[in-house]
């Protein structure tokens, strides 16, 4: 038999996937367990982290500091820094786990996703007042990543199951022929801070229960969340070397992963320039190397809600602002641009405005009450800045564009910019961050132009009581996650497969059924079992 992903699901399958209850805190109780969760936490604070190869802890004499944005001072751990050597060793270490773990069968790589989300599960406060610390999410975003988590683990466990059992093929005379999914070799996991629970643990955990090894090179913002949960990946029983943890600069440790002729794929989630380079420096064959690497590139985007005349404005304004403020726009399906009919344009500012004001901005770890927390970190913040000086140029700033006066973190206000042109640079380049551009339309054909006017692809959203219009959006609007009277943010797992379009990315749909095919290769073995054949003597 060979490796992987062959043997049938086991005879006690698991209950059909369902999506994990979110917390919205409004019970005490929930609001007590995070509140000591994060007392906890931050009693925990300054934990140092090893690198893990081959099971092994690994520290460098480099350390990364895993900084709070909303208290910069506040080192929410530090996690060793690998270097070339580091990255060399990961690589041989899952090569050697590759050997043994693509022959373990597929119920047990799924069993430990299942116990995996279980012990999530039971440690549901801690991942949140780690999220809370460690990248500024307000308790509900918190909760949302870690439930987003638990469900990428049972999601994908149970779609290792189905591919075990492929759908018939077509019968043969003569032939018994069987087609079937198998692991690919070492990959090289990158994710993003954004999502740094779900998406880190999405990608790593679709890549080895279909029976790959893999490289973790969690993002430096990020990375202390990521150490946490390979311990628990270890828990739940991962052999060594099958997930290796290496944190270390993108540039240099990242390069020689990707560059490594053993990477057989590279699953990335982040921003389009660093998703371009790794596709770029991927594609180029080293010396030694026997096959075209698979790139799997989640990039960025630039995500426009369109609101037409006929709309009810009250939802859309309201839905504009949570899919534009959200985690301080740091989504890759946030609103940047919300594209306005002009006879309603003016009604919907007022409301518009009128929901960004409510908006309580502060520090997340104080409690629920507090809607938007920091931007990521410095340099995120300065960029921002940066877009918002060359917005007041290209529009009219009706609220924010400064730091929040009186806190010492990252904070940037929700900024709102008005009369903004289709081919502005705050209306075009992704800004990662709570800056929304107002876009006047004058009527919903030219409102659909401008919504596909940009190099991206990812999400959009229409508020429309017209039908005829959503359907002609849902002919022409061109992005892979499109949304009708709904804000465009929130991607449910199974409900909502997700990935975009055109720059935005190879359109991976993760959380949906073809997601673990881009992890497998199928192999397809025929034997002869009578003397009748099909007849034909041509074909490949
Ligand atoms: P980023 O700056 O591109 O970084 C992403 C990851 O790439 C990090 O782990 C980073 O490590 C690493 N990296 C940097 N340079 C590298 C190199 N030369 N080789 C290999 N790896 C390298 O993105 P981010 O700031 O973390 O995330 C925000 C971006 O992600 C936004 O553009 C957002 O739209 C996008 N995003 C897209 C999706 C989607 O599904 N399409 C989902 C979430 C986020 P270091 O941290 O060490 O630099
Ligand atoms: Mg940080």
């Amino acid at each position: 038999m060979s490796a992987s992903l062959t043997s049938p699901p086991s005879a006690a399958a698991p209950a059909p996937f369902r999506n994990e209850d979110i917390r919205d805190f409004s019970d005490p109780a929930d609001r007590r367990s995070l509140a000591a969760a994060l007392e906890r936490a931050r009693a925990a604070l300054g934990r140092r982290y090893p690198l893990v190869i081959d099971g092994k802890k690994v520290e460098t004499g480099k350390w990364i500091d895993s900084r709070n944005p909303a208290r910069p001072a506040e080192v929410v751990g530090t996690v060793a820094s690998a270097g070339l050597d580091e990255a060399h060793a990961a690589m041989d270490a899952a090569l050697r786990a590759f050997e043994t773990w693509k022959r373990v069968p597929v119920e047990e790589r799924a069993a430990v996703l299942f116990r995996a989300a279980n012990l999530v599960r039971e440690r549901r406060d801690d991942f949140n007042a780690l999220l809370v610390l460690e990248v500024g999410k307000s308790w509900v975003e918190a909760d949302a990543d870690t439930a987003e988590a638990i469900d990428f683990l049972d999601f994908y466990g149970r779609e290792a199951l189905r591919y075990a059992d492929p759908p018939k093929l077509v019968p043969v005379p003569g032939e018994e022929n069987r087609l079937s999914y198998i692991p690919l070799g070492v990959g090289i996991v990158i994710p993003p801070w954004n999502f740094a629970f779900a998406i880190m643990a999405g990608m790593t955990t679709a890549a080895a229960v279909a029976g790959n090894t893999v490289v973790l090179k969690p993002s430096s913002d990020s990375p202390v969340i990521a150490a946490v949960f390979c311990a628990l990946l270890e828990e739940a029983g991962l052999p060594p070397g099958v997930v290796n943890f290496v944190p270390g600069s993108g540039r240099t440790i990242g390069d020689a992963l990707v560059a490594h002729p053993k990477t057989r794929f590279i699953a990335f989630t982040g921003s389009k320039e660093v998703g371009l380079h790794i596709n770029e420096l991927a594609s180029k064959t080293q010396p030694g190397q026997i096959w075209i690497k698979r790139v799997i590139a989640e990039m960025g985007g630039k995500d426009s809600i369109v609101v037409a005349a006929d709309a009810d404005l009250d939802a859309a304004a309201q839905g504009v602002a949570v899919s534009a403020f959200g985690f301080a726009g740091e989504k890759c399906s946030a609103c940047s641009r919300a594209i306005v009919e002009a006879s309603v344009y003016d009604a919907f500012v007022e409301k518009l405005l009128a929901n960004v004001a409510k908006l309580s901005v502060g520090d997340p770890s104080d409690g629920p009450a507090v809607y938007m927390g920091p931007v990521v970190n410095e340099g995120a913040l300065n960029s921002m800045l940066r877009y918002v000086e060359i917005g007041k140029k290209e529009g009219t700033l009706l609220t924010g564009g400064s730091r929040v006066a009186g806190l010492d973190g990252w904070f940037l206000e929700p900024t709102v910019f008005g009369d903004i042109a289709p081919d502005a640079v705050i209306a075009q380049e992704e800004i990662f961050g709570p800056v929304l551009a107002l876009i006047k339309a004058k009527d919903y054909d030219e409102a659909l132009v401008i919504a596909n006017n940009t190099e991206f692809g990812l999400t959009g959203s229409v508020y429309s009581r017209d039908e005829s219009k959503l359907e002609r959006a849902r002919d022409e609007f061109h992005v892979g996650n499109l949304y009708f009277n709904r804000k465009s943010t929130g991607a449910m797992v199974g409900g909502h497969p997700f990935g975009g379009f055109n720059m935005s990315g190879t359109d991976s749909k993760a959380g949906g059924y073809d997601y673990l095919l881009l992890f497998t290769q199928a192999k397809m073995v025929s034997k002869k079992v009578t003397a009748a054949g099909n007849g034909r003597s041509g074909g490949e």
